[in-house]
């Protein structure tokens, strides 16, 4: 059966994979980085279909996986890796992917919640989220460490209040999470905050990234980011 995930090389380090089935409001990205002590997962997607299978490291070099925010389409699968580390804010909440921070109801009744079955008789309002316990908190100024670069956390609220990014300050690589991307920004869930998310904007307006790697869309340069983030503010703070 092919695989229920796609995946595409971006570098000799850099993998992403998604779900090209899965409504195009919860398709993420998930991104693998290989570093020299340990590799780092980005994000888990939606754990329709088992994710941990698709993720090859060397025998015995541990994979650090970073939930950038607790939403659905980034934890699904957190629960398949020992080393979870994710958002301080939120980390209660990972103990039982509680669906109101989670929205996986969201997914039980959304038309065309998948384009092609992962599995005879799958429904989507069979759809949950197992627990998935933090083995590790991250909030701003913390430091995720793969040996040969090392990742600065940024708390970046307002598409979620718990969303945190990783910067690599040595070579501006940046994991933005859903903070920001290059689609259409979410900022009206129940626990969206648009001021905050106006603060995240003009923070990000001064990080000096190379590249974005966004949880949704296409990534992205620096001169890219400002653009995405001058727009919201034009549409959001007025000017
Ligand atoms: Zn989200």
């Amino acid at each position: 059966m092919p695989s229920w995930f796609s995946r595409s090389v971006v570098d000799g380090k850099t993998t992403m994979l998604t779900e090209p089935f899965v409504h195009a409001y919860v398709r993420a990205n998930i991104w693998h980085l290989r570093g020299r002590d340990a590799d780092l997962l980005v994000d888990t997607g939606m754990g329709i279909c088992p994710l941990a299978p698709q993720i090859e490291t060397p025998q015995g070099k541990p994979l650090l996986v970073v939930a950038t925010h607790i939403h659905l389409d980034h934890v699904g699968s957190l629960h398949e890796f020992p080393l979870r580390a994710g958002p301080r804010m939120s980390a209660a909440r990972f103990e039982t992917m509680d669906e109101a921070a989670t929205y996986a109801y969201m997914f039980h009744d959304l038309e065309g919640a998948v384009s092609k079955l992962p599995a005879s008789g799958w429904k989507s309002a069979d759809y949950r989220i197992p627990p998935a316990p933090l083995t590790r908190t991250l909030d701003e100024g913390d430091v995720v460490d793969l040996g040969d670069r090392q990742f600065r956390v940024l708390h970046l609220p307002g598409h979620s209040p718990d969303s945190i990014a990783l910067f690599d300050e040595a070579d501006g690589l940046f994991f933005s999470g859903d903070a920001i991307y290059d689609a259409m920004l979410i900022d009206d869930l129940p626990d969206s905050d648009r001021a905050a998310y106006i603060s995240t904007m003009r923070r990000l307006l001064d990080l000096p990234i190379r590249i974005g790697h966004g949880g949704h869309g296409p990534s992205f340069d620096g001169k890219r980011m400002r653009e995405i983030a001058t727009a919201y503010l034009g549409r959001t703070a007025g000017g």
